[in-house]
């Protein structure tokens, strides 16, 4: 591209930002992430989302999800805690909302709530984004830098039809700028438009990638890169390469019509490797 504002993250991006983890870390340094995730029949979502996070390299992480699904979370990722009750939100260094979560009247008035106490930039995906959709009166109150993942039909529901590609990617920029979102436009080459204008295309992932739970992923990866202690902006284009370049270590392993999202989660580590 000629466009000055427009690049491509590669390997190169993607080494460039990656900080190494001091050795005499503990998990209190590298952050405390929660996810509001999940609802009944949705829980694989949560899952995803939280293996995810904690392969990204973050301290902590804390679930938020319905009582009644306790043990799913807790036999599915051991590793991780689980919140049923009252969240002191700002606890957390950061905030992954909408895997799995369900349009219902509980999950709104989570969001609400998590809206009204939370200042810090987070990661909304999903029915988060659905949400946020309908309820428009809560997009003045998303902290700006906060990273939005939508694929083209969430993106549509909150911007307007697009009628192409072209014309999306467009809006996403704009909206980007007016709103001080980053937003991250999900497809074959995912956008990253951020709030100063500049925009960028990731070089990574494939088709084998397009099944149910790979959105899922990333909004794990990108929650756990902020909790790690990566910026808003640095962890969505690393994220995003780091996603598609597991997908590409998935399809090599697995082929391109046999990737499960598990299998994208699985190779995170081996991508961090590639640019360690
Ligand atoms: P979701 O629709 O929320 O599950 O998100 C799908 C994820 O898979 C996004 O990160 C996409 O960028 C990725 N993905 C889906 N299809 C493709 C494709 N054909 N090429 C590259 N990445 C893809
Ligand atoms: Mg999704």
């Amino acid at each position: 591209s000629t466009d000055p504002d427009f690049e491509g993250v590669d390997q190169e991006m993607a080494s460039g930002i990656i900080e190494p983890r001091s050795p005499f870390a503990h998990k209190g340094n590298f952050g405390h992430a929660l996810l509001i995730a999940g609802s009944v029949g949705k829980m694989g979502a949560a899952l995803l989302a939280g293996k995810a996070c904690l392969r990204a390299g973050c301290g902590l992480l804390t679930f938020q999800s319905p009582e009644t699904e306790r043990s799913i979370l807790q036999t599915g990722l051991p590793e991780a805690m689980l919140l049923t009750g009252h969240i002191d939100a700002n606890y957390y260094r950061s905030i992954g909302c909408g895997p799995g979560l369900g349009q219902s009247a509980a999950a709104a008035t989570l969001l609400e709530q998590i809206l009204n106490e939370v200042k810090r930039p987070m990661v909304w995906d999903a029915d988060a984004i659905n949400l946020l959709a309908v309820q428009t009166e809560w997009q003045k109150k998303i902290p700006p830098f906060t990273i939005l993942t939508p694929h083209p039909k969430e993106f549509d529901r909150l911007a307007g039809i697009s009628i192409n590609e072209s014309e999306r990617w467009n809006s996403a920029r704009a909206l980007a700028i007016s709103k001080q979102w980053i937003i991250i436009l999900k497809g074959h080459h995912t956008l990253i438009a951020m709030p100063g204008g500049k925009a960028y295309f990731n070089t990574s992932g494939n088709a084998a990638m397009a099944k149910g739970g790979s959105g899922d992923v990333l909004t794990g990866l990108l929650t756990g890169l902020i909790a790690r202690g990566y910026t808003p902006e640095k962890a969505a284009l690393l994220g995003v390469w780091l996603h598609g370049r597991a997908g590409d270590f998935a399809a090599s392993e697995w082929g391109m019509e046999s990737v499960l999202a598990g299998d994208i989660i699985d190779q995170i580590g081996n991508a961090f490797m590639e640019i360690s």
